[in-house]
């Protein structure tokens, strides 16, 4: 069966190494990603690398999401709502000041978080989609699927990936990945997983694409 896969990569501060090396694999097979930014390590971003983010975005292949502002473990696990409410919005003040875009998107990180989530994002009315968030919340979640890159984190695996799609009879999945946390040897295994889904004739796809 033919699915519809958006590709969720975590992390995003600046240009880094292995951003470059998913870069020239998202090129290469023409894929698209969604990337979740961190408000605060992109407040340092230089000149050059938002450069590369406008081209980025520019090519149709890269979306942007709300990663959270500090990513300091369980973030949003331990703030108040105003304090979640808050985080959230200086990261959209920071990707709109620097980008000139509006993030639709959240993706917690270390997709953690407390009662208060649900009430924080429906309070940022430009965000529409919550990625491995709540199936209560008002807008649109995207649930963990139940097969995945990552076996275990970081470790991009292809043959662990493939058994689990091969039982997965989702139409849509959402596959997380953590490019800045592996090693070569998991671009391979990601590039492995890229050729298989392509091979499956799946298509690649941003959230607001639903
Ligand atoms: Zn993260």
């Amino acid at each position: 069966m033919c699915k519809k896969i958006i590709i969720k990569l975590d992390d995003f501060g600046t240009l880094t190494k292995k951003v470059k090396y998913t870069d020239k694999i998202v090129k290469f097979f023409k894929i698209k990603v969604c990337w979740g930014i961190i408000g605060q390590r992109f407040e340092t971003t230089t000149e050059k690398d938002i450069i590369w983010c406008k081209n980025a975005l520019k090519s149709g292949l890269y979306y942007f999401f709300n990663h959270g502002y500090t990513h300091i473990h369980n973030e949003f696990k331990e703030l108040t709502l105003e304090e979640q409410i808050e985080h959230l919005m200086k990261t959209q003040s920071v990707v709109k000041d620097k980008l000139n875009i509006v993030l639709d998107t959240f993706g917690a990180p270390c997709n953690s978080y407390n009662k208060e989530m649900v009430k924080a994002l429906e309070h940022i009315q430009n965000i529409k989609y919550w990625l491995y968030g709540e199936d209560k919340y008002n807008k649109t979640n995207f649930n963990i699927p139940s097969t995945n890159i990552e076996h275990p984190f970081p470790n991009a695996n292809f043959k662990k990936f493939r058994a689990g799609y091969k039982k997965c009879s989702d139409d849509l999945i959402v596959l997380q990945g953590h490019p800045n946390s592996w090693k070569f040897k998991h671009f391979l295994e990601f590039i492995k997983i890229i050729i298989y889904l392509k091979l499956k004739n799946c298509e690649f796809i941003f959230t607001k694409d639903v």
